[in-house]
């Protein structure tokens, strides 16, 4: 199985070194790698899409000529995972930070999310989480993460913090309000590559 980080800004090196960790915990054949340009997009079995900075990377996924083939992926059936910035980039609707920054969002997911939406005081912080299908909690580290404000039509909230919604998946696409490469714990990780 070939994993593909974006690698365009953002959380790059910890998504390649929880996706190898997780696949070996598996036994599973397979490699991360780093993706920058369009033949190594296309040779992936599944994408991340790390957090970093969701404008910057959207400017970088058109600039690298990148954009409109995630799409095309995502719409086919191929495993994509959003990660806090990344979640903001797979929603429909970014809301108004994402419009006054005019960011061009991937429009994969019938969900709408709120950039920032922590604000600055607790900008960043760690939770334990209940998710949907996990046996026992995932500790979720947000970083100016975003909510998931709204979802609707086939996107399904997996989890919730203090009852606002901070994971989604729809069919093949997991968004992820928080940072799971940043943990010990590959098991967001490996719900990726079970959808491949
Ligand atoms: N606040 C950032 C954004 O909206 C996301 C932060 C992150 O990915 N850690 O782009």
């Amino acid at each position: 199985m070939n994993v593909g980080v974006i690698s365009v800004q953002g959380a790059v090196p910890e998504h390649l070194l929880m996706s190898q960790l997780a696949l070996d915990e598996l036994g599973k054949k397979g490699q991360a790698i780093a993706v920058r340009r369009l033949d190594e997009l296309r040779s992936v079995d599944c994408l991340i899409i790390p957090g970093g900075e969701s404008t910057t990377i959207s400017k970088l996924l058109r600039k690298f000529q990148l954009f409109d083939e995630i799409v095309d992926m995502g719409r086919n059936g191929t495993p994509i995972m959003g990660t806090c910035a990344g979640c903001v980039l797979l929603a429909k609707k970014g809301g108004e930070q994402a419009e006054k920054t005019g960011t061009e969002l991937l429009s994969l997911m019938d969900m709408a999310v709120d950039r920032n939406a922590f604000g600055r005081q607790r900008e960043s912080f760690e939770a334990s989480l209940t998710v949907n299908g996990l046996e026992s909690p995932f500790p979720g580290i947000f970083i100016r993460a975003p909510l998931i404000t709204k979802v609707w039509g086939d996107c399904q909230v997996l989890s919730r913090h203090q009852g606002e919604a901070v994971m989604a998946r729809q069919d093949n696409l997991l968004a992820l309000s928080f940072h799971p490469e940043l943990t010990t714990d590959p098991r967001m990780h490996q719900l990726l590559f079970s959808l491949v």
